[in-house]
C-alpha cells in the first residue's frame, strides 16, 4: 500500500541530457528531504539505457521523445528532435499524469525544464501547479530574456554590451548563439523560447545561489519572481545532510572510480590538472593535438576525460608516451575527482554544472569554453568570481599549446594561483552556507514547497 503521508507529489521533467538530468535529479532529492514524493521522468530511451532504481519516495518514470530506440542520435536533425519531443512528449506526459490520477499520491506539481516549455501547457490543462527550473546561470537567462523581449537587438553592432545587473560584456562573453549569428538556429530558438510561457509559470527556480550573482538575481527579479535554489550537488559534498547522497546517480556513461582514485591517491596534493569537456565534447583534431602537446610539455600530472567518440583525435602513441604522468579515462565521477586533494586545477569547457561543481568544491579553473552559455560562465569565473583564467583563442579558433601551458601555470603556481585558491575556498564556503538549513537556497526551497502546497 502506498504511503499517503507525503506533503505533495512533484513530477520532474528534465531535458534529456546529462547536464540537465543532474541538477533536476538532485533538486528532486532535496524535495524528498522536505517530505515530498518526487518522480523524475526521463525519456524511454534514457530510462532503458540507465535503468534507474526507484526508492519509496524518489521514483523514476518515462515519457517518450519519439526516439525510443536511439534517443537524440536517432533524430534526423536538432529541429526534428525538438519537434518530436514536443508532440510525443506532450502526449506521453499527459498519459503519465493520468496514470497517477487515481493513486494515493496524484501529481500536484510539475517542475519542468524550460527547454521543454510545452510541459507547462500540459500541466495547466490538468490544473496542476507548474514550476520552471532554469538550469543555467541567472545572468545567461537574463541575456536570453532580453533577446526574447527585443530589449537586446541582434545582430549586436556595438560593444560593450550593458544589461542591468550584469558586468559589462564583450561579444566573446555572450552565449555563442548570439556572438556567432546563425549558429545552431534550432537551439537558439529553444533557449529563447524558455521565456515564451515562463510568465505563466507558478514559480521560477534557478540553479544558482543568491550570493553568487546577487545583482543579476535582483535585476531579473524585477521582471520575473525568481527562486535561486542551488547548487544542486550531492549533499555529501556540501551540507552532508541527506543520507546516502554522494552521487547524482544517473550516469549516461560508465566511469571507473577505482582506477581514477587509485591513480590520484598516489599524487601529491594540488599536483594534478583535471580536464573535461563535458558530456557532449566534440573538439577539432587540431584542438585535441594542442591540448595533448601542452600537457606533455607541462610539468604537472593530468587526468583527462576523453570520451570514446574523441579518442581517435589524440596524437598517435600519446597514451604510451605519457606513461604515469597522465591518466586518460572515458568518463569519471567528476565530483569524486574534483574533491580529491591531488587536484590543483580544472581545465574545463565551462558547462554550468562543471563550473558550479568546481566553485562548490573550491577548485580553481582554466576556461576553454566551446559554445552555448560556456563563454558567459568563463567571463563570470574570471572577472566576477575571480577563480581562474580564460584561455585566449587564436584567429583560427584554436587555443594553442603555449597559451594552454601558460594558463595552467598561472593557476597551478604563483601569486595569482594563490588568490584563485583563496577565492575558490570562499565560494565553497558560501555554497555550503546557501544550501544548508536556513541558508538562502534552503529558504527558497521551503518557500517554493509551501507555495505549491498552499496553492
Ligand atoms: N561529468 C561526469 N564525469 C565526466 C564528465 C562530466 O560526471 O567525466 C558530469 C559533470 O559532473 C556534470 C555533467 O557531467 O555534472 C556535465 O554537465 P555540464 O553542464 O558541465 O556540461 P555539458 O555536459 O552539459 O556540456
Amino acid at each position: 500500500m502506498e504511503n499517503k503521508a507525503y506533503r505533495g507529489h512533484v513530477l520532474v521533467l528534465p531535458y534529456p541530457s546529462q547536464g540537465h538530468i543532474n541538477p533536476l535529479l538532485q533538486f528532486s532529492k532535496r524535495l524528498v528531504s522536505k517530505g515530498l514524493k518526487a518522480t523524475l521522468a526521463t525519456t524511454l530511451f534514457i530510462h532503458n539505457t540507465m535503468q534507474p532504481q526507484s526508492s519509496s519516495s524518489l521514483q523514476f518514470d518515462t515519457i517518450s521523445d519519439g526516439y525510443d530506440e536511439g534517443g537524440f542520435a536517432q533524430a534526423e536533425s536538432i529541429h526534428a528532435y525538438l519537434n518530436h519531443m514536443e508532440t510525443i512528449g506532450s502526449k506521453t506526459l499527459a498519459d503519465l499524469i493520468i496514470k497517477n490520477k487515481n493513486t494515493a499520491n496524484p501529481i500536484d506539481c510539475i517542475i519542468y525544464d524550460p527547454f521543454l516549455p510545452w510541459a507547462l501547457e500540459v500541466a495547466k490543462k490538468f490544473g496542476i501547479f507548474g514550476a520552471a527550473f532554469f538550469t543555467q546561470t541567472c545572468a545567461v537567462n537574463f541575456i536570453y530574456y532580453h533577446v526574447h523581449h527585443g530589449l537586446l537587438k541582434l545582430p549586436i553592432t556595438s560593444t560593450p554590451i550593458s544589461i542591468p545587473g550584469l558586468p559589462v560584456l564583450e561579444l566573446e562573453d555572450m552565449p555563442s548563439y548570439i556572438s556567432v549569428p546563425g549558429s545552431y538556429p534550432a537551439y537558439f530558438e529553444m533557449v529563447l523560447n524558455q521565456f515564451s510561457s515562463s510568465d505563466k509559470a507558478d514559480a521560477v527556480l534557478v540553479n544558482t545561489f543568491y550570493e553568487l550573482e546577487p545583482e543579476a538575481v535582483d535585476s531579473m527579479s524585477k521582471v520575473c519572481q525568481l527562486l535561486p535554489i542551488g547548487p544542486t550537488i550531492p549533499s555529501f559534498y556540501l551540507d552532508k545532510c541527506l543520507e546516502n547522497d554522494n552521487d547524482y546517480g544517473l550516469n549516461l556513461f560508465v566511469s571507473d572510480s577505482f582506477v581514477c582514485n587509485n591513480w590520484l591517491n598516489t599524487k601529491p596534493e594540488g599536483s594534478v590538472i583535471y580536464l573535461s569537456f563535458g558530456s557532449m565534447a566534440s573538439l577539432s583534431n587540431k584542438q585535441m593535438e594542442e591540448l595533448a602537446f601542452a600537457l606533455k610539455g607541462s610539468k604537472f600530472h593530468f587526468l583527462w576525460v576523453v570520451q570514446a567518440s574523441e579518442e581517435a583525435k589524440l596524437p598517435e602513441k600519446f597514451v604510451e608516451e605519457i606513461g604515469n604522468k597522465g591518466l586518460i579515462v572515458q568518463w569519471c565521477s567528476q565530483l569524486e575527482v574534483l574533491s580529491n586533494k591531488a587536484i590543483g586545477c580544472f581545465l574545463t569547457h565551462c558547462g554550468w554544472n562543471s563550473t558550479l561543481e568546481a566553485l562548490s568544491l573550491g577548485v580553481p579553473m582554466v576556461g576553454v569554453p566551446q559554445w552555448t552559455d560556456q563563454t558567459t560562465n568563463a567571463k563570470y569565473f574570471r572577472d566576477v568570481w575571480k577563480v581562474g583564467v580564460r584561455a585566449k583563442v587564436c584567429e583560427n579558433g584554436i587555443v594553442e599549446r603555449e597559451e594552454i601551458e601558460f594558463c595552467i601555470k598561472e593557476v597551478m603556481e604563483g601569486e595569482r594561483g594563490k588568490d584563485f585558491q583563496k577565492n575558490a575556498k570562499k565560494w565553497r564556503d558560501l555554497a555550503i552556507k546557501a544550501i544548508s538549513k536556513g541558508g538562502s537556497s534552503d529558504k527558497n526551497i521551503d518557500e517554493f514547497v509551501s507555495k505549491f502546497i498552499n496553492s
